[in-house]
């Protein structure tokens, strides 16, 4: 253990989605499986306060801690890469920080002092870097820098690195900096010189590259690794060659293999030992190796991005890996399902997974899919949305309640199945103010969500703002659609399930936010058994 924390600068240069968040995240696992309490910060250059109000399509899903904070998807890769926890203070955006300041300003905090840029915004972010650092919780924080180097929103980032540098000393703070080594195929060569000007821009803001981390589609020699160093000014056993790799989960390995966890120890001044990846390996060598094989319909309206649903793929990769078993996740737009090619579409599934969403488009599609599964006894998992079309469907197809809907949906409804919490009427603003973060769960005795947990009362993490309608619970329940989780203080209904068939479960809440590699999610992980089970029968 160390007394003061350690800080961690990742960097981005040359472009963007080099994938800074994948390398935070395996050097966090490397530190972490050496000892080191380790934890990731993500601080993103943009206006908004958060991801919340981001449409999936600009920035990929939107990533709900304990807390309730919506954050970006990288802090999905922290927790499932070390299995610890986020919060708030893990995702921090230029909105958040000026904000901050401004409320500052108006309550007279900075005694009559003209607020800038430099000191009070970047006070305020070298303020929301220590914040992890100073709760005694961690011996070492990365904190990735969102963007690229060189651009102008991250311009007060550099300088707060800067400065923290200067303030920490030598050995307790290093800058690692991610850039691309292009491959020209006409000339059949590696091309340093991206990375010497990246190097050189940060250079500009006073901030020298401790270590280099080049991504790359071909080995780098020994020779460009010499060039790179060079003429980066960095030593040759600090540039780390970043493969493309099959999947996420061999990073660590690779950087483990690069050395990159020594590198950044050596620059600490803190020892480094062999890491104990022995979980994290065995876990490898199931996903790597199934016996057998699923393909599971993921129906969604965002499904040409796959970031959109990041966290339901790789709860899937996770339970896939506990059961020994590929899951093919084949993506199917719910905008384009009807009741004539229902059968054809989602016939050869051996389970249907309702993603989560906002809004009216594509919602007949998925109210079909469930129609389809629910008659045909087809494996299902509703999630949040998902789990809201599930009941719409029962209501209207074996209730005969027609024309019910969600009041997101429809105001004017007869049957309002669906409704909008109380809490939530007067509401206004579409930040941060929908039922956000951890809620517990109390679970129905003899349940199949009873048996699937094995406990009576769980804590799952929420973002919606309708609800599950208790005005139509007796008909729903007398009918075979059992309420079967609830929430202790407002009973209101979380947890749908059809008894009568094999399987078939609808949860307001996200089940796929607390899935990592160590602790698959129950709920996913029964979810792709069953769907082994069905696929056997055929
Ligand atoms: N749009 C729905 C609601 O607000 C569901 C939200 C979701 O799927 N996350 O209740």
């Amino acid at each position: 253990m160390i007394t003061d924390p350690k800080y961690i600068f990742v960097t981005g240069g040359v472009s963007s989605s080099l994938g800074k968040g994948i390398i935070a995240a395996s050097l966090a696992k490397l530190l972490q499986a050496q000892g080191y309490r380790t934890t990731i910060q993500k601080l993103d250059p943009y206006i908004n306060i958060d991801p919340g109000t981001l449409n999936p399509y600009e920035h990929g899903e939107c990533y709900v801690t304990d807390d309730g904070a919506e954050t970006d998807l990288d802090l999905g890769h922290y927790e499932r890469f070390l299995n610890v926890a986020t919060s708030q203070a893990n995702n921090v955006t230029t909105g958040r920080i000026y904000q901050s300041v401004i409320n500052k300003e108006r309550r007279g905090e900075y005694l009559g002092k003209t607020v800038q840029v430099i000191p009070h915004i970047t006070n305020e972010i070298k303020e929301r870097i220590q914040i992890l650092g100073n709760s005694g919780e961690y011996d070492i924080v990365i904190t990735e820098i969102g963007g690229t180097v060189g651009d102008i929103e991250s311009l007060p980032y550099i300088e707060a690195v800067r400065q923290l540098e200067w303030d920490l000393g030598e050995h307790n703070a290093i800058v690692i900096h991610l850039t691309l080594v292009p491959f020209l195929a006409a000339a059949g060569e590696l091309k340093t010189k991206p990375t010497q000007h990246s190097v050189k821009t940060l250079m500009e803001s006073g901030v020298q590259a401790d270590i280099l981390v080049c991504r790359t589609e071909h080995e780098l020699s020994e020779s460009i690794k010499t060039k790179l160093a060079r003429f980066c000014n960095v030593k040759k056993e600090a540039v780390i060659q970043s493969i493309d790799a099959s999947t996420i989960y061999d990073v660590p390995n690779l950087m483990l293999e690069e050395g990159l966890d020594k590198a950044v120890l050596q620059k600490l001044n803190l020892k480094s030992e062999t890491p104990n990846l022995t979980q994290w390996n065995a876990f490898l060598d199931r996903y790597k190796n199934p016996k057998g094989e699923i393909t599971i319909g993921l129906i969604g309206k965002y499904v040409e991005l796959q970031d959109s649903y990041k966290s339901i793929l790789e709860s899937f990769i996770h339970a896939g890996a506990e059961n020994e078993v590929l899951v093919n996740v084949e993506p199917i737009h719910s905008e384009y399902i009807t009741s004539q090619n229902v059968s054809a579409k989602l016939g050869h599934l051996d389970g249907v997974l309702v993603a989560p969403g906002f809004g009216e488009r594509g919602i007949e599609g998925k109210i079909e899919a469930v129609r389809f599964v629910r008659e045909q006894n087809v494996p299902f998992l509703g999630i949040c949305l998902g789990m809201q079309m599930a009941v719409i469907e029962f209501a209207r197809n074996v209730l005969n309640l027609k024309d019910a809907n969600s009041l997101e949906m429809d105001e004017e409804t007869p049957h309002p199945v669906i409704n909008l919490m109380e809490s939530q009427k007067d509401v206004v603003n579409k930040g941060g103010t929908m039922r956000l973060g951890t809620w517990d769960c109390k679970l129905t005795d003899h349940s199949l969500i009873q048996r699937i947990y094995a406990t009576n009362q769980i804590k799952e993490r929420h973002r919606h703002r309708f609800e599950y309608n208790n005005d139509y619970k007796e008909q729903f329940e007398t009918a075979g659609l059992k309420a079967s989780g609830f929430n202790p203080e407002t009973n209101l209904v979380e947890i749908i399930e059809i008894p009568e068939n094999d399987w078939f479960v609808g949860v307001q809440f996200h089940p796929e936010y607390k899935s990592t590699v160590a602790s698959p999610h129950p709920l996913f992980v029964d979810f792709v058994k069953a769907a082994l089970k069905s696929k056997s029968k055929k």
